[in-house]
């Protein structure tokens, strides 16, 4: 046991991650002080029962709390911060803006592994150079074993140490003759941190840009070196990858690095393979479904600058750099970059703000911009950047809008399409069918008594899963086996109401008997590697028909498909989300992508029951940004965000009245701070109120002014902490939420 110094003790305060907004306060031992702890660094400290991993935050500081009942820290792990000063600022703003505590902000930060504790090390492994010794030898001396005389001349010529690896590659068999060589002193041994990716030469050079490529590469060319945010809008195949990578490539001739972030774990093979055959630099990938290890080395590799290229998802953007040049953010206009749980980020406007820091341009990218970066090009904080005709030979695809009110439809699918699906069919090419919803169908319902299957756990109906013969909760999980007879009149016969995919693939096979049909959706490509086999598949022809969800809508190739059709628009466009048109007008566009890509033009239908709906007449007869003016219009005249910000606050209990007792509180307290230029709308229930058996309330927060919304949070949420009907609630608050679900 470490005595408490008593003279001058050295008090430090530290960020621990959990779910509390303070942070706490150190000793530092004695034997600890001549290291200067600096922000960032990582300590062990005890907390409780246990120990946890924290971050120093202040140091050489007075503490509140008498010095006698101050806990000494346990470890140092860090000799100096593993991140640097602008990523610490980064992090404090981030705390501040989401009032998310700064513990967890910062461990969100680092891989699980350097949360544990773990050392920032990459994995070594031995490589062998011509010793002092050998550096004297003249390899003919080595005459007598050829072997080793060959493999000591490779050294020779290679003049750098060389792992294990290396030497394979050169040759299958040279362990004796390594061997030999060491024992004879004429090889040394040292450790060298081992990066998970492998170096390949790339084998293909920068296609020809058409035009607009020109324009925008020119341009964001211009900008390397200083921050600002380009919009880079360019349908589907217009050719934005590559302007990504010759922008990407004149950064690494200036010796930076890069990060590119996408909203999809599944997308990111498909671009790892496209800069691997265009750059020989390091590349590394992180997102949530890599092992510990794999995400552990990728951190360090980007930290140490070993590596060049991050490629990776929503929470790879904290990723520390040697030498940052370079954001860019791909299908910016997705919401899986705003973090729906915990700390609820928006990956993108804390890109944006990294690369002013860093003073380094990003670039967004889209076929559909979100409706708030359009209103940021307006206002000229971004430059937009156009390209507006398809890469290569490609066309725009043609839509049509089909009305199927009244109309007879054989599982889902009305007359006319089934006679466009013959037509694409008989030419050989490839069919794509879009349905946002999984299963056999979402209801199952009493033909007799109309009583319908509904989980005891939420406001919300079992879903039928006919392959697996069960009712599943898409909600909670819950799941039991299929109804054969009505529990409640004991008499009816119970019918499946509504579609599911699973439902149209069964309709489906029995209209094409003959041909090969594919289903994507969560259920079928849930085992590792299943979609990317029917991707395969797909690309390689081998498949006639693509069903799915909106999987299917992320920045996949299919080159062959040359019709695409929505089953069923309608319902996205009667929510209570105002974002909920945004999205589907965005998901057509991004759906309506994928037909035609190659030299085949494509088609588009929509099935609706609403074929005058202002929002599918302006999308198709004027396109997206004809689209997106109008609804921008509408947030205006309603000021809703982006012209007015919002915060939500969500709370959940087992008992319905103690969220609502918990609100009602704290509109008292909203008043009392007085801050009324603030909207308060609500307390309401949420959505969908009950939820794996818990009651969902919510407050929204408006304010035309992003400060004035932040300083009542400033001072409501510490209140919040103390409330007493706080003890029996759930809460979070969501700081620009994307989704008022
Ligand atoms: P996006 O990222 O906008 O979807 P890509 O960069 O993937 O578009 O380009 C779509 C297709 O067009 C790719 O097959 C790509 O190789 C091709 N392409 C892109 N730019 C050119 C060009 N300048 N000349 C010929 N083909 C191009
Ligand atoms: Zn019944
Ligand atoms: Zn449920």
């Amino acid at each position: 046991m470490v005595s408490t110094p008593k003279k001058n003790p050295l008090i430090i305060s530290v960020a621990i991650p959990i779910p509390l907004n303070r942070l706490f306060d150190y000793l530092v031992p004695n034997h600890f002080t001549h290291r200067l702890l600096q922000t960032g660094t990582r300590v062990v400290i005890p907390f409780g029962s246990t120990t946890k991993v924290g971050f120093v935050i202040e140091n050489s500081k007075s503490s509140d709390i008498n010095i006698d009942r101050l806990k000494q820290i346990i470890e140092v792990l860090d000799e100096s911060p593993l991140i640097g000063k602008k990523d610490i600022q980064l992090l404090q703003w981030a705390s501040n803006y989401y009032h998310y505590p700064l513990g967890e902000v910062f461990s969100a930060a680092f891989p699980v592994s350097l949360r544990k504790g773990k050392q920032a090390k990459l994995k070594e492994e031995k490589h062998y150079f011509i010793s002092d010794k050998g550096k004297l030898l003249n390899s003919e001396q080595l005459k007598r074993t050829p072997k080793q005389k060959q493999l000591f001349e490779f050294f020779q010529s290679q003049n750098k140490s060389l792992s294990a690896h290396e030497i394979s590659a050169w040759n299958k068999n040279w362990h004796p003759a390594v061997k030999a060589l060491f024992e004879k002193d004429l090889l040394s041994i040292e450790l060298k941190a081992r990066p998970l990716f492998k170096n390949v030469a790339a084998s293909e050079s920068p296609l020809v840009p058409n035009e607009q490529q020109s324009l925008a590469i020119h341009e964001l060319t211009k900008k390397l070196g200083y921050f600002s945010v380009s919009l880079l809008e360019g349908v589907t195949g217009s050719g934005k990858t590559e302007v990504y990578m010759q922008v990407i490539q004149q950064v690494l001739d200036r010796g930076q690095q890069v990060i590119v972030l996408l909203p999809e774990i599944t997308l990111t093979p498909q671009l790892e393979n496209r800069f691997k055959k265009r750059f020989s630099v390091g590349l590394s990938i992180s997102h949530s479904k890599l092992t510990e290890t794999q995400r552990h080395a990728a951190w360090l590799e980007m930290q140490q600058g070993h590596s060049s290229i991050l490629l990776g998802t929503r929470s790879a953007l904290f990723t520390p750099l040697k030498k940052l040049g370079l954001i860019i953010l791909d299908e910016e206009h997705d919401s899986s970059f705003k973090q729906q749980e915990g700390f609820r980020f928006s990956a993108r406007d804390l890109a944006i703000l990294r690369a002013k820091l860093f003073n380094v341009p990003i670039i967004l990218g889209t076929a559909t911009p979100s409706l708030e970066s359009l209103h940021n090009a307006e206002k000229k904080r971004y430059q937009l950047l156009h390209l507006s005709e398809r890469a290569g030979v490609a066309i725009e695809p043609k839509f049509l809008l089909f009305d199927i009110r009244n109309k007879k439809l054989q599982d889902g699918l009305s007359e006319p399409l089934v006679t466009h699906i013959k037509k694409t069919l008989a030419k050989k090419e490839q069919v794509l069918l879009f349905l946002n919803r999984r299963g056999f169908a979402p209801v199952q319902i009493c033909h007799t008594c109309a009583w319908v299957a509904r989980c005891n756990h939420c406001d919300t109906c079992l879903v039928i899963h006919f392959a697996e013969k069960v009712l599943r909760c898409h909600h909670c999980g819950y799941q039991q086996g299929l109804l054969n007879q009505c529990p409640s009149c004991k008499a009816g016969e119970l019918k499946p109401l509504g579609l599911g995919t699973e439902r149209i693939e069964q309709g489906l096979q029995t209209l094409f008997p003959k041909q090969k049909i594919v289903r994507l959706d969560r259920d079928t490509t849930q085992r590792k590697g299943s979609l990317k086999k029917h991707l395969e598949k797909i690309n390689q022809g081998e498949v006639d028909i693509i069903l799915g969800t909106q999987m299917l809508a992320k920045g996949h190739h299919f080159p062959n498909v040359t019709l695409v059709a929505i089953l069923d628009v309608d319902s996205g466009l009667f929510s209570i989300d105002f974002h909920a048109t945004e999205k589907l007008a965005q998901l057509i566009t991004q759906v309506a992508g994928r037909a035609g890509r190659a030299e085949k033009p494509g088609k588009v239908i929509l099935q609706t029951r609403q074929p005058n709906h202002p929002l599918l007449t302006v999308l198709l007869k004027e396109g997206y940004n004809r689209f997106a003016q109008t609804a921008l219009a509408e947030r205006r005249q309603a000021s809703l965000p982006p012209f007015s910000f919002q915060a939500l606050l969500r709370v959940y209990a087992s008992n319905p009245a103690d969220p609502q007792a918990f609100l009602k509180s704290v509109c008292t307290t909203i008043k009392q701070i007085n801050n009324n230029n603030t909207l308060i709308l609500g307390p309401v229930s949420a959505p969908m109120a009950k939820r794996a058996g818990y009651y969902h309330f919510q407050l929204l927060l408006q304010n035309k002014h992003r400060k004035h919304l932040q300083i009542l949070l400033d001072q409501l949420i510490p209140q919040l902490y103390k409330l007493k009907e706080g003890k029996k609630v759930r809460w979070s608050i969501d700081v620009d939420p994307v989704d008022l679900y």
